[in-house]
């Protein structure tokens, strides 16, 4: 469903589809880690795939356009980015680093409550998760 919701986007805004492209889009489908650029480009490389930044940098930049994924700024060095386009809220995790996806009916009446008409938003709640507190 979702990669042939970026497909037809990509090829929308005229882009042939190519093995690369569908790689990134496949890599994305149901990804819940957040990737970064980087990350994402390194990933695919390491299955001995050949695809170069500027096509995942590319890629990933028409989706954000199209709506079909989020970009979401968590630190300041490098965007992630995540399939899930749901009204949700993220818990950082500064130890691990770890991006967990939080759904909660609880974010409705906030964004209920705003003075105007939301178009998205970013939650991101900092702390520690539960698996670094059992190790620590
Ligand atoms: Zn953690
Ligand atoms: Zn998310």
């Amino acid at each position: 469903m979702f990669k042939d919701i970026a497909i037809a986007a990509l090829r929308e805004n005229g882009y042939k589809i190519t093995k690369p492209r569908e790689w990134i889009v496949e890599y994305l489908d149901g990804n819940k880690n957040h990737p970064t650029a980087l990350e994402i480009f390194d990933d695919i490389r390491k299955s001995d795939k050949s695809i170069s930044f500027a096509t995942v940098y590319n890629t990933l930049d028409t989706l954000v356009k199209a709506n079909i994924i989020n970009e979401i700024t968590i630190d300041s060095q490098s965007s992630r980015y995540d399939p899930d386009t749901s009204n949700h809220v993220h818990f950082l995790c500064e130890k691990c680093k770890k991006v967990i996806d939080i759904h909660s009916d609880k974010v409705k009446p906030i964004l209920e409550s705003m003075p105007g008409k939301v178009s998205g938003f970013d939650i991101i709640v900092r702390g520690e998760c539960d698996s670094c507190i059992k190790k620590s």
